[in-house]
């Protein structure tokens, strides 16, 4: 197997669990030097941390909220001093709080915003001394495809992902005179403990609705990652890749 990622480091958020697992393990199996953050779930990221060096790179699990600056300042400071350089950042960390309008709570919208979108705000700026520096980086942002089309009861989540494409478009035109590339991607259905909450009809609905008939692995997602991480995507930037299945087309 070519191995895309060589030498490189990236930092990506939220990855004890789900989509952001899948993707460290994949950028692990591709060479690449993992910095992770979890919120929560210690234990899983400990053993993540031990698996990734199993693929003989270097890896390290911060426990960091991503919905805070001040800690997303501290994360950046630290991997710095423990892994010299950065050359990819992955703003995967995200949340649900899902409710029709009328039953949306100030609380819970502000909560979404903060850990979907703010978050990613927050994390660019952390880096971008750094991407800046050495004119060099990629800022891959997982959206979703909700923030393209909407959907029922999530609103809140609907607006923070749309704001992340809005986000990254801009920042592609800001900082791409410095070879530094900014991409959404924007899963459709994926197989976490984030879509495990849903009754069994209301999947089985979607899957139908999938044109490839089947509901997607972070796998899949992780390799779209890859190619934007790596040099195959050099002249790719502002971009936002569906992976989806052909779920919204
Ligand atoms: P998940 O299984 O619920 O995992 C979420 C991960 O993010 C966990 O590792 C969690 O850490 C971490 N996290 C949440 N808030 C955080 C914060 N403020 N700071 C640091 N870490 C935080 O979710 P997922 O399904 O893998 O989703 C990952 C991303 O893909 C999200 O942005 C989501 O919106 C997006 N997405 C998912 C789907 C899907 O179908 N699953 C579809 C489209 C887009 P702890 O374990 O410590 O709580």
């Amino acid at each position: 197997m070519t191995k895309l990622l060589i030498d490189k480091t990236a930092i990506i958020t939220g990855a004890s669990r789900g989509i952001g697992r899948g993707i460290a393990l994949a950028f692990a199996k591709n060479g690449c030097n993992v910095a992770f953050t979890y919120r929560n779930s210690s234990e899983e990221a400990q053993k993540l941390e031990k698996e990734l060096t199993g693929f003989n790179v270097k890896s390290k699990a911060y426990r960091s909220d991503a919905s805070s600056l001040r800690d997303s300042n501290k994360l950046l400071e630290n991997v710095l001093k423990d892994f010299n350089s950065i050359d990819i950042l992955i703003n995967n960390a995200g949340i649900t709080k899902d409710n029709l309008l009328m039953r949306m709570s100030e609380e819970d919208f502000d909560h979404v915003i903060n850990n979907n979108l703010k978050s990613v705000f927050n994390m660019s700026s952390a880096i971008q001394r750094t991407f800046l520096k050495q004119r060099k980086g990629s800022i891959i942002n997982i959206g979703s495809i909700v923030g393209l089309k909407g959907n029922p009861g999530q609103s809140n989540y609907a607006a923070s992902k749309a704001g992340v494409i809005g986000f990254t478009k801009s920042l592609a035109l800001e900082l791409g005179s410095r070879n530094i590339r900014v991409n959404v991607i924007a899963p459709g259905f994926i197989e976490t403990e984030m879509t495990e909450v849903l009754p069994e009809n209301i999947i089985e609905n979607w899957k139908n609705n999938i044109p490839l008939k089947r509901i997607g692995k972070s796998e899949d997602v992780a390799n779209a990652c890859i190619f934007l991480a790596s040099e195959l995507s050099d002249y790719i930037t502002g971009q936002v890749i569906q992976v989806d299945g052909g779920m919204l087309t």
